[in-house]
């Protein structure tokens, strides 16, 4: 499966280009050479799609969770078997190094286990009755049609998470794959449909966001939104969403802090760190990005931090040894040597890295920044990128203001063998999700989510599944 396809829409059970036959091309950011087409929808198609999840939303609600939890098994199963093929698909698409897409495609397979599994315990309670006679139930039912839209930057595992949520729950769900990586959301997909998912559950298409996302939204099919990506674009739903009273769940952008205290073990705070932060190159959402260095052991930090920088190998993802792979897109290049010359020109300092490799292909070379002033736009913007800024500080108070100084409120990290410190941070930041002396073990069955611009609701743990059901109360007079 290593040469790239042409990627089509799935709707209905079919796999079938759009009705108008139109095309995207997809680029390989390696070589920034065309690789392959991605079909697009239209109004027809997604009216289409929306009558197939009406239709699928009917049948897979009345399947029992154990049967429906066995055919999400059998994905997994298939997911895992073709993984190695599925793997190269994502890396030509999305540059990141074939171990990681490797990683991130039989990852996807455990979440489908443990969504398959937790969807087996939904249940509902009794409440005890008031009166004689009275019999009262709290039921739990699937929200209906899910509109689900996901970016570019890890498709397999940010489309798996969705498509779980909504069918251990027993809801359909139609969504809007990322055209700049297409083919492994695709293969996701198919994996799904060959497992024996009935027609209609699972719609897969691509075209223009911002007309599927207008579409879709307000559509009467649809009960529930659910997106990741930026917090502008997020906000722009949500609002649309709210307008039209569908439930919505939110994973929106980071800027995650890092603190790392006097007591930590240095060496390898510095090496975890580095590690955690090139991971697809940056373009993570719980990326690693302000480095808040205790001013005692700064200096130790950012030499080994800069050592284990040095030691990446940039390259083309499918080449053996390659580290870090270019950014995915032309875009992001432009935004990381803009953040990197701000920064530069404040005042802060180069380390490491800070400029374009070649000039074919979007390889960006890892950067480290130290003494970044609070006002850099590195320091303010999501960088979404190679890049770790670092800034020191005196006492941890400090750190925890620099940390919940920006709107931002997703990941955190730490680096501390303090007990206190450990119970000050869990206290106080202001984020869905901290980390203390690992880079993010993202578990299933952990919460994933964001505070304030980072967005609202679960990609993990029970609460995913909550978000797709609603509370319906019966209560009955037994005459
Ligand atoms: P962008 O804001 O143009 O797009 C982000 C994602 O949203 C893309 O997948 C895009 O297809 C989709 N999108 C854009 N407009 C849409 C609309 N009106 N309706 C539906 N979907 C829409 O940014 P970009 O250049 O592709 O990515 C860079 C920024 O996006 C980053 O700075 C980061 O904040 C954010 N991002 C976040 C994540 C994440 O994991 N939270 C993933 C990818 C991108």
């Amino acid at each position: 499966m290593s040469r790239y396809p042409d990627v089509l829409l799935h709707i209905d059970g079919h796999w079938r280009p759009g009705r108008t036959e139109a095309t995207l091309p997809v680029h390989d950011p390696a070589s920034g050479e065309a690789i392959g087409r991605v079909a697009m929808a239209e109004r027809e198609d997604l009216d289409d799609a929306l009558a197939a999840a009406a239709r699928g939303f009917e049948t897979w609600r009345r399947i029992p969770a154990v049967e429906r939890a066995k055919t999400m098994r059998e994905a997994a199963r298939l997911l895992r078997e073709r993984a190695e093929g599925i793997a190269r698909l994502l890396t030509q698409e999305n540059g990141k190094p074939l171990a990681e897409a490797l990683a991130e495609v039989r990852f996807g397979a455990e979440i489908i286990e443990w969504f398959a599994e937790e969807g087996t315990r939904v249940s509902g309670r009794i409440v005890a009755p008031r009166g004689a006679g009275q019999m009262a139930h709290v039921l739990k039912e699937p929200v209906g049609p899910v509109a689900a839209f996901t970016p570019w930057n890890f498709p397999i595992n940010q489309l798996v998470r969705k498509l779980c949520g909504a069918l251990a729950t027993g809801c359909s769900i139609i969504a809007k794959a990322p055209e700049e990586t297409p083919a492994s959301p695709a293969e996701l997909v198919r994996a799904f449909a060959d497992a024996g998912l009935p027609p209609g559950v699972l719609g897969l298409v691509y075209g223009r966001p911002e007309a599927i996302s207008a579409y879709l939204i307000p559509h009467p099919v649809i009960r529930k939104l659910t997106f990741t990506g930026s917090t502008p674009v997020g906000k722009q739903l949500a609002a649309l969403a709210g307008a039209h009273m569908k439930r919505a769940t939110m994973e929106l952008g980071g800027h995650a802090p890092v603190i790392v205290a006097e007591d930590c073990d240095v060496d390898r705070a510095a090496r975890i760190a580095a590690g955690a932060k090139f991971r697809n190159a940056g373009q993570v959402c719980i990326s690693p990005t302000r480095f808040l260095v205790a001013n005692a052991v700064r200096e130790r930090f950012v030499a080994r931090f800069a050592e284990a920088t040095l030691a990446l190998q940039v390259g083309p993802g499918l080449d053996a040894g390659t580290t870090m792979g270019p950014l995915a897109n032309p875009r992001r290049l432009a935004a990381l040597q803009a953040l990197t010359a701000d920064a530069v020109e404040r005042g802060a300092t180069l380390v490491a890295g800070g400029q374009r490799i070649g000039s074919a292909g979007n390889f960006f070379a890892p950067t480290v920044l130290d003494n970044v002033p609070r006002d850099c736009r590195v320091f303010n913007e999501e960088p979404f990128g190679p890049v770790a800024a670092v800034q020191g500080f005196d006492v941890l108070d400090d750190a925890i203001a620099e940390a919940n100084r920006l709107p931002y409120g997703l990941a955190a990290y730490a680096f501390t063998n303090s007990l206190r410190t450990v119970h000050e941070l869990s206290q106080r930041l202001e984020v869905g999700m901290l980390w203390i002396n690992q880079p993010a073990p993202a578990w299933p069955e952990l919460p994933f989510g964001g505070v304030k611009d980072s967005g609202h609701g679960s990609e993990g743990g029970a609460e995913a599944l909550e978000s797709y059901l609603h509370t319906k109360s019966v209560s009955t007079l037994v005459l």
